[in-house]
């Protein structure tokens, strides 16, 4: 394999998929910068999960015994009704999951696992020379006078040049816009609730106790509105996110914080065990705009490329759009990792042809879930649920 020590990639974007390619791409021996526009690096407080096919690229990473740290393991995945919680559908999550992708189910707290990646970017123990992060760095403009030396040009002035540059920008990336690409970006009409509740509140109530007697993902279907709740740090939170039409105010400004009231005015009639829920949210409630990429499969120009929710944002209806971001980044590492600094483009374009049809067919099946997620009571809801029913399984860890 030739070397591709000798030349750099610069990274715009510290988030979880530009975290993870810089980390991919450290262990393969590249030079790596991560540009950030916020002062300090972190992540949202809430929590995420990440099936087989993250977690497989995080144990990849060698993170396995970090992420065994911070994970909760759900048991299984249970799919509730709206009106009385009658289970309409149970898949094992366990052991099954492991024996059948060789690989874990994942809960945990974001802010966690963004950690491990900043700690693994900058280990001096660990493969290739160490991530060079940048915070307060916001990317405004790009040139390409050098089409073999793309720079990001900050908003104080400093240039970094690279021989690759990858935007990692997320929803509304900037890089997008400076490559020149169509705005592919859709409101869906509805919002996301986020909540971190207290475990020690849920157990204390025996309204709620229920739901640290075993751990599991549990998706309620309501008409026109759904609700996914999970534990994460083992039970120090249940992790709420509530997805409902979107109010005129929350469309308007993107993100709101808000409380557990509105919340619980989110499931009007819905079974009683979800107000029981819901009311014990303290703080840290907010509620999001939900916007998508339209599918579009250009994702690079020249030495630039885009990687994660900048090229295949999706809403958050199979819990994947992390989780792609991470596919992309051991992929391009992959690429990238295979060629000197002359094969750049080719090792790009090869990424991107090996990434953009199957991230869109997961953007295509996360959208098709909003329908299917929010049926009205009826023959259709009937059908869905029988068809829930079929994936019933025997449940174990
Ligand atoms: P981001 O996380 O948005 O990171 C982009 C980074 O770039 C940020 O740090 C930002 O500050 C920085 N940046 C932006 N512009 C510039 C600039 N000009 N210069 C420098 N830096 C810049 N996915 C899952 O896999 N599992 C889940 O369970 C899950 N749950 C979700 C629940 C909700 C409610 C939502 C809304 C999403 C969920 N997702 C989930 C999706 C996931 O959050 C995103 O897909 C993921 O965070 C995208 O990562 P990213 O690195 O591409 O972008």
């Amino acid at each position: 394999m030739a070397s591709s020590q000798s030349y750099e990639v610069t990274v715009v974007g510290g988030g979880l998929g530009g975290l993870t390619a810089a980390l991919a791409l450290r262990q393969r021996g590249l030079r790596v910068t991560v540009l950030e526009q916020a002062a300090e690096l972190g992540e949202v407080g809430a929590g995420i999960q990440t099936a087989p096919n993250a977690s497989r690229v995080l144990m990849g990473l060698g993170l396995r015994r970090q992420m065994e740290a911070i994970h909760t393991e759900p048991l299984d995945q249970v799919r509730r009704r709206w009106k009385d919680g009658g289970i309409v559908g149970l898949t094992s999550l366990g052991r099954r999951v492991k024996e059948q992708f060789n690989a874990p189910y994942w809960h945990y707290h974001r802010a966690d696992l963004h950690r491990i990646l900043l700690e693994a970017c900058g280990d001096p123990d660990g493969p290739g020379p160490v991530v060079d992060v940048h915070t307060a760095s916001k990317v405004v403009e790009l040139d390409r006078t050098d089409p073999a030396r793309p720079v990001a040009v900050t908003d104080d002035g400093r240039r970094h040049a690279g021989d690759a540059l990858i935007g990692a920008d997320g929803i509304r990336s900037r890089t997008r816009d400076l490559m020149g690409l169509p705005d592919t970006l859709e409101f869906s009409g509805e919002m996301a609730f986020r909540a971190l509740i207290p475990g020690d509140l849920i157990a204390a109530d025996p309204a709620t106790r229920w739901l640290m007697d075993r751990f599991q993902s549990t998706i309620w279907y309501g008409p026109d509105r759904h609700l996914v709740h999970y534990v994460i740090r083992g039970g120090e939170y249940l992790n709420v996110v509530a997805c409902v039409p979107c109010t005129d105010e929350v469309a308007e400004k993107w993100s709101v914080s808000a409380t557990a009231q509105d919340l619980v005015e989110a499931f009007p009639g819905w079974d009683d065990r979800v107000p029981a829920m819901l009311s014990k949210a303290k703080e840290d409630v907010s509620a999001f705009a939900l916007h998508h990429r339209r599918r579009d499969p250009v994702w690079m120009d020249g030495r630039v490329a885009l990687l994660g929710d900048a090229c295949h944002a999706m809403l958050p209806y199979q819990a994947q759009g992390a989780s792609q971001a991470m596919e992309d980044a051991a992929v391009l590492a992959e690429e990238l990792g295979a060629v000197t600094a002359a094969g750049v483009e080719g090792a790009l374009r090869r990424y991107v042809d090996r990434r953009a049809k199957h991230a869109g067919m997961v953007q295509d099946a996360s959208l098709r879930n909003k329908t299917f997620y929010h049926l009205p009571d009826g023959p259709e809801q009937r059908a869905r649920d029988e068809k829930l029913r079929n994936f019933d399984g025997e449940s174990d860890l």
